[in-house]
């Protein structure tokens, strides 16, 4: 989902050439191939974008493949990345690095503060392991590797499967499956009182190309040595009830929505402070509605592709 929004985002100006490999082209767990790769290319700049994603569900069931998976692919693409002499790397991280107690809106200073939220605690640990990699090659080599914490993305080419994807694209999916086949009720996950801020994986390409496109001392005026990275959010959260409301109201379901109480809510609040990527001249420009609107559009006419997701 990033990686193709990244895409999208940079073959909009012209003057640099995109190269991109697929998971069947290249398996970013595996070193040696990961070395090949950077040797055969001339790359200056890596967004850093792959990665194991998933949903409360799927990081408490396989947690083991997350964390590993993980440092595998950002330790082969990091280290490869400085040995070819990439100029600049951007790190793609993700809001569960802060403790599940932090005091909100999360700044990046919080990392480390606290102990972490138990459902994602081995994916938020190799993200964390990310940064630092990213830190310790500025520090020892003068690498400018950089970092972005977004908050929870959605959009075209989500994972729409129930039991691997995040809320929202679980919800649209269970929504409009109910809308058209008449089901009378949905079931949310939880007690629908958590909160989480959404953002437009649009608007994360547009986040991310910013970044990268700053120069070192503008970054770096920013970014501290020890506090590299850069929240990405929209600045405003929800609660899963909120947003149940909001997808049922879009995807036009007139029954009734339940809860699943047996099923975990994680952290209780999930909401970046933004200040420092204001500060480096950033903000979203789309709204939940609008990009929920855009994104159910594009699950409907993707729908033969998202249906085989079981
Ligand atoms: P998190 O942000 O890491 O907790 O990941 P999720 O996006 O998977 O879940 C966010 C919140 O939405 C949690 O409180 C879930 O329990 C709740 N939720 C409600 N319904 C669903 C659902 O159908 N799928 C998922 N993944 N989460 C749901």
């Amino acid at each position: 989902m990033v990686g193709s929004a990244l895409v999208r985002k940079l073959e909009m100006s012209a003057g640099h050439c995109i190269i991109t490999r697929s998971r069947q082209e290249l398996d970013l767990t595996r070193q040696e191939e990961v070395e090949a790769f950077f040797a055969h290319e001339c790359i200056d700049r890596v967004y850093l974008a792959a990665a194991r994603v998933g949903g409360i569900k799927a990081n408490q069931e396989m947690p083991a493949d997350f964390l590993r998976e993980n440092l595998q692919i950002q330790t082969n693409v990091i280290h490869a990345a400085h040995t070819a002499g990439v100029g600049r790397l951007l790190f793609l991280g993700s809001s569960c690095i802060y403790p599940r107690l932090a005091e909100q809106p999360m700044a990046e200073e919080a990392l480390m503060s606290g102990p972490l939220e138990p459902t994602n605690e081995a994916y938020a640990v190799a993200k964390i392991a990310g940064i630092k990699m990213c830190e310790s090659y500025r520090r020892q080599h003068g690498s400018d590797f950089r970092s972005v914490m977004p908050s929870n993305l959605y959009g075209p080419n989500d994972n729409f499967d129930l039991d691997t994807s995040h809320v929202l694209p679980a919800l649209l999916r269970k929504f409009h499956t109910a809308a058209t086949t008449g089901g009378q009720t949905v079931t949310v996950w939880g007690s629908g009182r958590p909160r989480r801020e959404f953002l437009h994986v649009d608007d994360m390409a547009s986040a991310s190309r910013h970044i990268m496109d700053l120069s070192p001392a503008q970054y770096w005026s920013v970014a501290k040595p020890h506090c590299s990275h850069i929240n990405v959010g929209s600045g405003t959260d929800v609660s899963i009830v909120e947003l149940a409301r909001l997808i049922s109201a879009i995807t036009g379901f007139k029954g009734q929505i339940t809860f699943d109480s047996s099923m975990p809510d994680g952290t209780a609040r999930k909401l970046l402070d933004i200040s420092r990527l204001k500060a480096l001249g950033w903000q979203p420009e789309t709204s939940l509605e609008e990009g929920i609107a855009q994104t159910y559009a594009w699950m409907v006419e993707h729908w033969n592709q998202v249906g085989e997701t079981a």
